[in-house]
């Protein structure tokens, strides 16, 4: 029996990581609240989970997607129709999982790794563009999917900026830890 009939669309949102995208949250008609587990047990690309709160953060290339008891936040989404496309697969990997549930040894223990703010937070927050970005928070997104080394930020080069380059660094390293990384549409 599958676990969740449909994730309704219910906002879009300007993306500030990657202008010009949306970030799509939908509600979904079941409560996750037994299959993150699950997901948290197989899944390559987990970035985060709470189990006390019930939230995860999967990477997905480009963007994240948090799942949260009823809902599910998907950002960097080009248009609404690859929002929707997006949230159907999602439906589809949750169901999936949910039917595999007898056979999948639940993971009930917390991740925890650098969410993007915690990078950004690092970086010199003038936006100046030299890196090739529009905003710190996309070379942010940027540095958690490895499509950036810290390098690309020349302000990070100045001395004064030494810590935070080395809290990066170690940042960046525990990050790197998380084994491979697959798009949602290839789960
Ligand atoms: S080069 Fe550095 S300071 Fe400038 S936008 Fe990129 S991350 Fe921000």
């Amino acid at each position: 029996m599958e676990l969740v009939g449909g994730i309704r669309l219910v906002k879009t949102l300007p993306c500030l990581a990657d202008p010009g995208k949306i970030i799509v949250i939908g509600e979904t008609d079941a409560t996750l609240d037994g299959v993150l587990p699950l997901l948290n047990a197989i899944l390559p690309n987990v970035v985060s989970y709470h189990s006390f709160s019930g939230v995860m953060t999967l990477r997905r290339r480009p963007g994240l997607i948090t799942l949260y008891p009823d809902k599910v936040m998907i950002t960097q989404v080009a248009d609404v129709e690859e929002g929707l496309a997006l949230l159907a697969a999602m439906r589809d990997l949750l169901n999936r999982t949910w039917t595999r549930r007898d056979e999948i040894q639940p993971r009930h223990e917390g991740r925890l790794v650098p969410r993007p703010l915690d990078v950004y937070e690092l970086l010199p927050r003038t936006n100046c563009r030299a890196c090739g970005e529009a905003t710190c928070m996309a070379f942010a997104f940027g540095l958690l999917e490895s499509r950036h080394r810290p390098e690309q930020c020349p302000s990070l080069a100045d001395p004064a900026y030494a810590a935070q380059r080395q809290a990066l660094a170690d940042m960046l390293e525990q990050a790197g830890d998380i084994p491979g990384e697959r798009n949602l549409n290839a789960l």
